[in-house]
């Protein structure tokens, strides 16, 4: 989807659909508008970490073809759960990864890290549509992704709500008519708190979003501001725009999901409540339209709508992304590896959430990128800065 709209496919119908990290926080929107939809779809595949109960459940519910748990120990629990259904039952990476890859109209990648590089890759070169979520592969590898998206002949579309709201206003024939990206930001649970107030939040106040209900990474990551400098990056690989383009306003109520601005001043914006069922169905029914299960805005109330620019003296993490951005492959690779120990740290009580920066920042400093030719470049590089990120948490114990 970088130079022009991507291809519109001719529609089976159902769809044959398979759902990566079902049992999360986007996992459970996707369900939820999939058993809505029931006669819409047939469900290949649902794969999940280690919530095996969910998993077999939402596969007994959607009547899925194969359930796949990441977790290998877990594999007999999963068949003992299955028994007498008829559903295949699969565990580990490996099995993940060959899910993503057997065949189907769309895929939702929603598990939430590096963890999921490798199955939206294998989605990807299906060349099908795939619904991505997860933001770290492509921040992490996002000239790789593009171009696998490009050779296998798939279409990418945007889940993360600001980058599906500029999908939905982005005149893709009309690019040079762009003046700039806009991605909204609530500023997270701590917006109006000094930095040094920062210094005792815990795991559970961090993860106490107050417009958005998500997984605990990426909680903690909008918490630090941190969540937005990786949309950035995401944003300049999805709309192939240099990150000058993408800018970034604090907009507290979470109602503008993000704006396209026209050098004619033109500014469209995409609207809607803070619930991810309405980019997720705006994903699956694409180019239709299908009803969202979610709640839906209602104009007349609470309608004060307020921008703001972000101070970027205090939120360090968006100059952070935007200088890793800027030096290249490899350099965001270091800084997404980086954030990934920095908040298992902390949710784990291993570091303090004002330091959580301070992790990835010095990655970026001492980490040495070399050559990126490959995906093996990118996942050597991804495990060597796990290294060096936890040498850098245990120092500042
Ligand atoms: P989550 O933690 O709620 O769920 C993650 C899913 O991934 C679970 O199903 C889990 O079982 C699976 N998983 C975790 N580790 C795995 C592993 N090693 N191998 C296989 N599967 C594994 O996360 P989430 O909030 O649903 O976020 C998922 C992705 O979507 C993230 O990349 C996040 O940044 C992105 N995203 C989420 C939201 C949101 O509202 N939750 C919004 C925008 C983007
Ligand atoms: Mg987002």
């Amino acid at each position: 989807m970088t130079e022009a709209a991507p291809k519109i496919r001719p529609q089976a119908a159902p769809r044959r659909v398979s759902v990566l990290g079902s049992t999360g926080s986007i996992g459970k929107s996707t369900v939820d508008l999939l058993a809505h939809h029931r006669a819409d779809y047939i469900v290949e595949a649902l794969t999940a970490h280690k919530n095996v109960s969910l998993l077999a459940e939402q596969a007994r519910q959607l009547g899925a073809a194969l359930a796949v748990i990441g977790d290998e120990t877990l594999y007999r629990d999963l068949k003992d759960a299955l028994a007498g259904t008829g559903i295949e039952a699969a565990a580990g990476a490996p099995a993940v990864a060959a899910a993503a890859g057997r065949p189907a109209d769309w895929i939702m990648a929603a598990i939430v890290g590096t963890a999921g590089m490798l199955p939206t890759l294998k989605a990807i070169e299906q060349g099908t549509t795939v619904a991505l979520a997860n933001k770290e592969s492509i921040v992490s590898a996002g000239d790789f992704m593009l171009a696998a998206v490009a050779a296998s002949g798939a279409t990418l579309l945007p889940v993360d709500s600001e980058h599906n709201a500029v999908f939905q206003v982005f005149d893709a024939e009309q690019r040079n008519g762009i003046a700039r990206i806009i991605l909204t930001a609530s500023g997270g649970p701590f917006l109006r708190r000094s930095r040094a107030a920062l210094a005792t939040v815990t795991p559970a106040e961090a993860v106490r979003h107050p417009n958005w209900s998500m997984g605990a990474k990426i909680s903690v990551d909008s918490a630090t501001m941190v969540n937005k400098s990786l949309e950035i990056i995401e944003a300049s690989y999805l709309f192939n725009l240099k990150d000058e383009y993408v800018d970034v306003l604090i907009h507290p109520q979470s109602t503008v999901h993000s704006m396209v601005e026209y050098v004619d001043g033109s500014i469209l914006a995409q609207m809607g409540a803070p619930d991810m069922r309405t980019p997720i169905a705006h994903t699956l029914g694409w180019p239709k339209r299908i009803r969202t299960t979610g709640q839906v805005l209602d104009l007349t109330k609470n309608m004060n709508l307020t921008f703001e620019p972000i101070d970027i003296n205090r939120f360090t993490a968006v100059s952070l992304a935007r200088q890793a951005y800027r030096a290249g492959a490899g350099h965001p690779t270091v800084l997404n590896a980086a954030n990934e120990i920095a908040v298992e740290a902390f949710l784990a009580g291993r570091l303090r959430f004002d330091r959580i920066e301070n992790i990835s920042a010095e990655a970026l400093q001492k980490q040495a990128v070399g050559r990126i030719s490959g995906l093996e470049d990118i996942l050597a590089l991804d495990a060597e800065t796990r290294h060096l990120a936890q040498e850098i948490v245990e120092t500042l114990q």
